[in-house]
C-alpha cells in the first residue's frame, strides 16, 4: 500500500487557494507525508511564484 498518490489524481478533491500576492489561484505543486497522519500540501502560483504550505490532518 502507498500513500503516494499523484497530485493530478488528488486535486480533484483539493481547493485551491487563491494567491495571497496576485490572487490568481494557484497550482497544486506536491504533495508531501513528512509528518505521521498529515499530508503537507504545496501550492504555486503561476504568475508569481509565490508558495504556500498547508499541512492538513488525515484521519
Ligand atoms: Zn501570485
Amino acid at each position: 500500500m502507498s500513500l503516494y498518490q499523484t497530485p493530478t489524481k488528488h486535486s480533484d478533491s483539493i481547493r485551491r487557494p487563491a494567491c495571497d500576492m496576485c490572487g490568481m489561484q494557484m497550482m497544486l505543486a506536491c504533495i508531501d507525508f513528512d509528518i505521521p497522519d498529515h499530508e503537507q500540501r504545496t501550492f504555486e502560483c503561476l504568475r508569481c511564484r509565490n508558495r504556500e504550505f498547508v499541512v492538513v490532518k488525515l484521519k
